[in-house]
């Protein structure tokens, strides 16, 4: 009998030599971590794929599937069978059953593709395509064959052990989580910087949230929808670092000390500096915030020029080049959208120039701020209260 299986297909790493070894390894780790709750499984390597098997009954796919999916490095898990043997007269049968179980008597066309990783196998791959392709079509009369656009493609893969399945569900790709050092994400509760933070972690940087809190000007729903879009984030990451930094007292210090059209320019320029020093504390490498070229007045070339003169670290800004609707689109494929949507203001009017500025020069903001002498004790008491949720 043929037994269930996940067939896990994984992309990049492959190229990347000696790293290899160490990012299957997270692979696996994360593999585990989402499914070990649910059962009792083996994840088993063969060149190029993992494959989960349940070591009690059998295994449940739409149980698996879902937890499979959010794990960042593989490109597309298959649920399919594992044959008991390698015969020919095994894969002929079990591609048949697959067939049946899975499309019934559905008018569907297919197309039948033979991989053959292990010699032992001496039967060409295109004899077995046909052999198999003409014993289905035999013994199904709903099926046909279409070998430019079939409905179904039922692969058959000989490895070390022998694979049939016929539905590819594509993963995101990107690079194990935790496998490209550390960064720190400023997270508001707006719709760009979970993508931001989300598009960061896929690539393998291990994130951690800052959220500056300015009670009462912003509200405590504010902040739960923070900390909602952080526990989304940790559906992918499996875990979450979430500072909440008040921030209150340092921003009415601003609105008081700057110039109203330039308050915002040096909200963010503090901004920075907290996550910066949250950074260093926790041998972060890198800042990422969720600015897109020309999207508001502070994030103008200008703008960005003058708040990012104010970091040693590199800014990741994953979304430079993202338009509005782009990134919403890949908000509401990765579930953060409803969240940031809500309707609770982010941000109170009072701290909102009418007419902010668009072109603000550096010298001249730089200047500004040797003035703000409490600047310096107001970030190290912001940083030193904050508040760490791990979610
Ligand atoms: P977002 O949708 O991410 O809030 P935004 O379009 O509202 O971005 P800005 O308000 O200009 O843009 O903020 C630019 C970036 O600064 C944000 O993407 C985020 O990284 C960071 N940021 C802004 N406000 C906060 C906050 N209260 N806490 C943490 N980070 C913030
Ligand atoms: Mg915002």
């Amino acid at each position: 009998m043929a037994e269930k299986v996940l067939i896990i297909k994984y992309g990049e790493i492959a190229m990347r030599g000696n790293n290899r070894y160490i990012f299957i390894n997270r692979l696996i780790s994360a593999i585990r971590r989402n499914i070990d709750p649910m059962g009792n499984y083996y994840v088993v390597r063969d060149p190029g794929r993992l494959i989960v098997e349940d070591r009690g009954g059998e295994l449940d796919y739409d149980l698996l599937i879902p937890r499979i999916v959010p794990i960042f490095g593989l490109v597309a898990v298959c649920p399919g069978v594992r044959l008991a043997d390698m015969t020919f007269e095994t894969i002929l049968e079990e591609s048949l059953q697959h067939m049946k179980e899975q499309y019934g008597d559905q008018q569907i066309s297919f197309k039948v593709r033979t991989r053959r990783a292990n010699q032992g196998f001496t039967m060409p791959s295109m004899d077995v395509n046909m052999k198999v392709g003409e014993y289905l079509l035999e013994q199904m009369p709903n099926l046909r064959v279409d070998v430019h656009n079939p409905d179904v493609m039922l692969n058959i893969e000989i490895r070390n052990s022998t694979y049939v399945h016929s539905k590819v569900i594509k993963t995101y790709g990107g690079l194990p989580y935790g496998s490209s050092g550390k960064g720190v994400s400023l997270l508001s509760g707006g719709i760009d910087s979970p993508v931001a933070t989300w598009m960061m972690a896929k690539r393998g940087v291990e994130v951690e949230g800052v959220y500056f809190h300015s009670p009462p000007y912003t509200s405590e729903w504010a902040k739960e929808k923070v900390i909602d879009l952080a526990k989304r984030i940790a559906d992918f990451t499996g875990e979450f670092r979430l500072y909440v930094v008040p921030f209150t007292e340092l921003q009415l210090y601003l609105l008081d000390n700057v110039a109203h059209d330039k308050l915002t320019i040096h909200l963010k320029r503090a901004m920075m500096r907290a996550g910066e020093m949250i950074a260093k504390k926790d041998d972060a490498m890198a800042l990422i915030t969720g600015e897109s070229v020309g999207q508001v007045a502070s994030q103008t070339m200008q703008g960005i020029f003058a708040i990012n003169a104010v970091c040693e670290m590199p800014v990741l800004r994953p979304l430079a080049g993202m338009d509005k609707q782009e990134i919403v689109n890949l908000a509401q494929k990765i579930g953060t959208f409803e969240i940031s949507a809500r309707p609770y203001e982010d941000c109170c009017t009072v701290f909102v120039a009418k007419h902010p500025v668009t072109k603000p020069r550096l010298s001249f903001i730089e200047k500004s701020e040797r003035r703000l002498t409490e600047l310096d004790r107001l970030l190290e008491e912001s940083v030193q209260n904050a508040e760490i949720i791990d979610l």
